[in-house]
């Protein structure tokens, strides 16, 4: 035994030099696979202390949604789509991600992000609150409250942002900030309760406490008193008459509401920014006076890199999960490759030697790949065949037992059921499936096609990866908790 290990090291330390024996030698293919090997022995631990912390979730984009991503990225690039390198699949660390609630198989975003920023997981529809606390009641919040990772590094000297394409006040920027008995009491909590303010007025606070310094996003609505107009042209939500832009202002936050604003902003001081009065565009929708994911990355980054002692920055794509929720597959892969971009110019802007990142997702959807189809098939529509000859696809379509044709992407459960209600209550399908043309499923708008007929498409329980690079990343690995996420973000910003 100690023999064959002994020849075994020797060969693999030869490489190449002992490959005129193996007949695929040549292939680049396998080429590829010994420069891997190369790439992985050359990898070095980075122990620094981490000045700066950006955690990247793309809500609901577990490895399924990575995948339709990472092959409409490559597509969008004129390739085959497969063999393409999304930014974040070239970190040197990986970690896959369970994702469950503490009374949740299934997950949702608030305790999600939850357990990401306080490393302890948390119950469903809950923000910030330990495990005897009860989802809407608010006569638990009062000594369940948890400590946050943005008041750890607010303690550090370090300035927090939050950056999002939902609501502000929404679950996974919520997190960040804010400690709630459920994720919904967005603008108000119920009559009597006093152990807790709501979301928005939450947000506010922490930016007078200067636990969050930069917060971009959408939700406008949210902090504007009912009836009164918005800086995005919509009206108010609040019950209460509270305007809580005015008092952002007040407190010298400069406060901008579109890209022009945006760019103007000076670097060193607070910001506030709504782009919108609820979620802010698809990427597919944004209009030019929006910022994109980018932009508000950029600009966070700008900003929070004034303080010397460093930042914590949260980036949230949002609306992955929207048009995962809506069955719409192709706007969830622009929003998918609008994240990829953010993460590339955040890494772009930011050095490895003291930057931890860290980009994953919250938790996945009921989305997954129909086959089998040829390389190169578009992932935003129909499966083509397997060609027997060459590489790229066949021009025939994959055909189901009912003689029709198939999208690559597909969802067990949603609004865009094959199973329709009829007159009778009943949901049936009386003339099957509906054909699909390959142009309905391109099209922006197309809704694939779903078994179980759900107003809004689910969340699945299935892990997520993580990818992560600088200081510290190596201690992602393996198979992980979510709320380890904390843990990593911690001890890398105290080692040493
Ligand atoms: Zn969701």
């Amino acid at each position: 035994m100690r023999h064959f290990i002994a020849v075994s090291a020797i060969a693999l330390a030869a490489g190449s030099a002992g490959a005129q024996e193996i007949a695929q030698a040549d292939s680049d293919w396998y080429k590829a696979g010994q420069e891997r090997i190369q790439a992985e022995l050359a990898k070095t631990q980075n122990t620094n202390k981490a000045r700066n912390v950006i955690l990247f979730v793309a809500d609901g984009n577990g490895v399924a949604s990575n995948y339709m991503n990472r092959l409409y990225a490559g597509q969008m690039e004129g390739g085959m789509g497969d063999d393409y390198v999304q930014p974040q699949e070239a970190f040197p660390y990986l970690a896959l991600v369970k994702t469950y609630n503490i009374n949740a198989q299934t997950p949702d975003s608030a305790p999600t992000a939850g357990a990401m920023n306080t490393g302890v997981k948390q119950r469903f529809n809950l923000i910030n609150l330990g495990e005897n606390a009860i989802h809407g009641d608010c006569a638990k919040v009062s000594g369940n409250e948890l400590t946050l990772f943005s008041e750890l590094m607010t303690e550090a000297g370090k300035s927090v942002g939050a950056v999002t394409t939902a609501r502000l006040t929404h679950a996974t920027p919520a997190a960040v900030y804010a400690k709630t008995a459920n994720r919904n009491w967005e603008d108000s909590v119920p009559e009597g309760c006093t152990a807790q303010a709501d979301i928005a007025t939450q947000m506010i606070d922490a930016m007078e406490a200067g636990t969050l310094d930069v917060a971009l996003g959408g939700g406008a609505r949210y902090f504007v008193p009912k009836g009164m107009g918005t800086p995005n042209g919509g009206t108010g939500h609040r019950p209460d008459d509270v305007n809580l832009i005015d008092r952002a202002k007040g407190l010298g936050i400069q406060f901008v509401h579109d890209k022009a604003g945006l760019d103007a902003a000076a670097d060193n001081a607070p910001i506030l920014g709504f782009w919108s009065d609820s979620h802010a565009s698809y990427e597919a929708d944004r209009p030019e006076t929006e910022p994109s994911l980018a932009d508000m990355t950029a600009k966070a980054i700008e900003a929070l890199s004034t303080n010397e002692n460093g930042f914590y920055l949260e980036i949230e794509a949002g609306r992955v999960d929207h048009a995962n929720h809506a069955t719409n597959a192709k706007r969830a892969m622009i929003d998918g490759k609008a994240f990829a971009d953010a993460v590339a110019l955040a890494d772009e802007m930011t050095d490895d030697a003291d930057t931890l990142i860290i980009v994953t997702a919250d938790h996945e959807h009921a989305v997954a790949m129909n086959g089998y189809c040829g390389r190169g098939t578009p992932i935003d529509g129909l499966c083509f065949d397997v060609a027997k000859q060459g590489i790229e696809h066949s021009d025939e379509l994959v055909l189901a037992d009912d003689g029709k044709p198939f999208t690559v992407v597909g969802y067990l459960n949603g609004a865009s059921s094959v199973m329709v209600k009829q007159d009778d209550g009943r949901f049936t399908a009386p003339d099957g499936r509906p054909e699909i043309t390959q142009e309905q499923a391109q099209d922006l708008d197309y809704n694939q096609q779903v078994l179980i007929p759900k107003d809004s498409e689910s969340h699945s329980g299935v892990d997520v990866a993580l990818y992560a690079k600088g200081p510290w990343a190596h201690l992602f690995d393996g198979t992980i908790e979510q709320n380890v996420i904390f843990h990593v973000m911690n001890y890398a910003t105290n080692a040493n």
